[in-house]
C-alpha cells in the first residue's frame, strides 16, 4: 500500500534524526499515523510534524514520539507504563507495541473519545484509556515502570515520581516558552535522578 511505503520513509527520518532504538521504530512503522489526523490533513500524515487535532490540542510530531519513547525503555523491557494526555491515541498506540500494558488519561472527553474511536479497529488489548486529570496520576494501577507525559508543565508532578517503581523512568516536557525534554530516574524510595535532554516544544499540561 501507499501508506506502508510513505510511513517507511517517516521511519527512516526518525532514524536519521538520531533514534536508534530499533524496537520503537519498529513499532513506529506499524502504527497507521493518518488514521488519528482529521481526513483533511491526512495528505500530512507522515510529515515529520505535529497537526492540530481540535481543542487547541495537537498529535506529536513522531520523531519526538519515538525518541520519548527510546529514552523511557533505554533498552529494558517494560511491563506497565503510563502515558499523560492521549490526545487523538497515537503514541498511547505506539507504546502499546513496545510496552506489556500501557494506561493512558487525558483530560478533554472529546479527545478522550476520539482516541477511543480511533483505536477501536486497531483492537489493542494491552491498552487502557483513562478519562480525568493525568497530573494526578493512576494510584489504582501504579506503580510504573515507565511513564510519559504529552504536555508541558514548569514541573512534574510530586504524584507521579511517586508512582514510578524504584529504577522507573519518567520522560517529561517541562517548562513555558523554552522547553526541554526532562528524564528522571526513581533511584531510591525517596531519590530520584534528574537529566536534562533536548529542547521541545508541547502543549501545556493543565489541571
Ligand atoms: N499523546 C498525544 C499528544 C497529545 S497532546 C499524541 O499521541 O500525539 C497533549 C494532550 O495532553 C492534550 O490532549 C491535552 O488535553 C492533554 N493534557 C493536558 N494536561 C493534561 C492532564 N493534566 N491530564 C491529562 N491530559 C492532559
Amino acid at each position: 500500500m501507499v501508506s506502508d511505503a510513505i510511513r517507511n520513509a517517516m521511519v527512516q527520518r526518525v532514524a536519521r534524526q538520531g533514534v536508534q532504538d530499533q524496537l520503537v521504530l519498529g513499532a513506529l512503522n506499524t502504527v497507521p499515523r493518518h488514521g488519528f489526523i482529521e481526513p483533511a490533513l491526512s495528505a500530512q500524515a507522515y510529515i515529520d510534524a505535529s497537526l492540530p487535532i481540535g481543542h487547541h490540542q495537537t498529535i506529536s510530531q513522531p520523531y519526538i514520539v519515538a525518541r520519548m519513547i527510546e529514552v523511557m525503555r533505554n533498552g529494558g523491557q517494560l511491563s506497565k507504563v503510563l502515558e499523560i494526555g492521549t490526545g487523538c491515541g497515537y503514541q498511547a498506540a505506539v507504546l502499546a507495541r513496545v510496552a506489556r500494558d500501557v494506561y493512558s488519561i487525558e483530560r478533554i472527553r472529546p479527545l478522550h473519545e476520539l482516541a477511543k474511536s480511533n483505536l477501536r479497529q486497531l483492537r489493542i488489548p494491552n491498552l487502557r484509556l483513562h478519562y480525568g486529570d493525568g497530573m494526578l496520576g493512576l494510584p489504582q494501577a501504579a506503580p510504573f515502570d515507565g511513564i510519559i507525559l504529552a504536555a508541558a508543565g514548569l514541573e512534574v508532578p510530586q504524584a507521579l515520581l511517586e508512582q514510578l517503581t524504584i529504577g522507573g523512568r519518567l520522560v517529561a516536557p517541562v517548562g513555558e516558552r523554552n522547553q526541554y525534554l526532562e528524564l528522571i530516574v526513581r533511584t531510591g524510595k525517596s531519590e530520584w535522578t534528574r537529566e536534562t535532554l533536548e529542547s521541545c516544544h508541547f502543549v501545556p499540561l493543565r489541571a
